[in-house]
């Protein structure tokens, strides 16, 4: 089975090729941080027309450098939900126009799940159950992933995403956005002993998380220093944020009982934080998988992939393919645990 995967949830424009038999044949990306860099954040408006500008020149491209045309394909999968409603509504568009014109199904794809299953396109993919660390710019979560579609949310953050919590510290540290790989560039100059900043929630003795205190305690921080001590403040930040999410890791993997874990959203590029998971994890016998550095942030290779896995179900194949995609659907706010008791 060949699909092609769409993504527009935020401010990435990606297409990718997975096929069944041959693995991921071809993926295309652009970003669009120099667009929003100037405000901030991201844009919605903007990301919006962006993504109408590019998307079907990144699937041309897509399928040119796969050496297939669009007869070749057996299913499109799109971005359905989380993310901004108008650029969600680019790709549901695209894929659903494409998938009518062709006569394929059209697979509306849960972004979180996207990169949940997106380790298993790492040459050492993981396996069923493991515990799933989700560390984006907008989610931080633990799950417990019994198998496909079998997600139960065992803690998240009460507040700020610890991606959120990056780029909005580095905007204190006067860093452009996003500001995530330049704090932890910065921080490798650093030192992290040298100021002690909080761990929210270290002992709460739950899966919950809390990273706006801590962005605060920054802000207090930055006041009282001077520039030539951010490389000190954004090591102390990282090393805080390590702390928390090792320490919590382990909790969660003691929990379940699982022995295998599996990091995934952009926060999960972060090489502190892996190298810190690999260090307490692996002597413990718990195998720690990563996805491929560049499919940690958004891609269509991510949502290519969840489409063809749930595809695969043959009751859930008949019921696409019969309906046609008749119109579709999008979910700016998509629960993922209630996602999944609807497949
Ligand atoms: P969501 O998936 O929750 O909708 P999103 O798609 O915006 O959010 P991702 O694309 O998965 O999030 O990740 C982007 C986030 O990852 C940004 O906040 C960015 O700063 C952060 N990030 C990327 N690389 C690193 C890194 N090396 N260290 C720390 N943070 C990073
Ligand atoms: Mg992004
Ligand atoms: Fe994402």
């Amino acid at each position: 089975m060949i699909v092609l995967g769409i993504e527009t949830s935020c401010d990435e424009t990606g297409v990718a090729l997975y096929d069944g038999a041959r693995g991921l044949r071809a993926e295309s990306l652009h970003s669009q941080i120099a667009l929003h860099a100037a405000y901030g954040g991201v844009v919605p408006e903007l990301a919006s027309r962006d993504h109408i500008r590019l998307l079907v020149p990144l699937i041309e491209r897509t399928l040119n450098e796969a050496q297939a045309d669009l007869a070749d394909l057996d299913a499109i999968a799109y971005t359905a939900g989380p993310g901004l409603a108008g650029a969600l509504l680019v790709g549901a568009s695209v894929a659903s126009a494409l998938a009518r014109s062709q006569h394929l199904p059209a697979y509306p794809v849960h972004h979180l799940e996207g990169h949940l299953l997106s380790p298993f396109l790492a040459s050492d993919p993981p396996s069923f159950p493991f515990v799933a660390l989700l560390v984006s710019g907008g989610h931080s979560q633990f799950m417990a992933v019994e198998g496909l579609g079998r997600y139960r949310l065992l803690g998240e953050t009460v507040d700020d995403a610890v991606g959120e919590a990056f780029d909005k510290t580095a905007q204190l540290l006067g860093l452009p956005y996003p500001g995530g790989p330049a704090l932890s560039q910065l921080a490798r100059q650093g030192d992290p002993e040298r100021f002690h900043l909080p761990r929210p929630l270290l002992q709460s003795g739950d899966l919950q998380l809390s990273f706006s205190g801590l962005k605060t305690a920054v802000a207090q921080r930055v006041r009282r220093q001077s520039p030539a001590d951010y490389p000190d403040i954004a090591a102390a930040f990282e090393a805080a944020v390590v702390d928390v999410l090792t320490h919590k890791t382990r909790l969660a993997l003691r929990m379940t009982g699982y022995t295998q874990l599996v990091v995934a959203g952009g926060v999960g590029a972060n090489q502190p934080l892996r190298q810190a998971l690999r260090a307490q994890l692996e002597p413990a016998g718990i195998r720690v998988t990563f996805p491929p550095a560049h499919l940690c942030t958004d891609n269509g290779a991510m949502i290519a992939y969840a489409g063809y896995c749930h595809l695969q179900n043959p009751a859930l194949w008949t019921r696409y393919r019969d309906s046609l995609s008749p119109g579709f659907t999008i979910h700016p706010r998509w629960d993922l645990a209630a996602y999944a008791t609807h497949l």
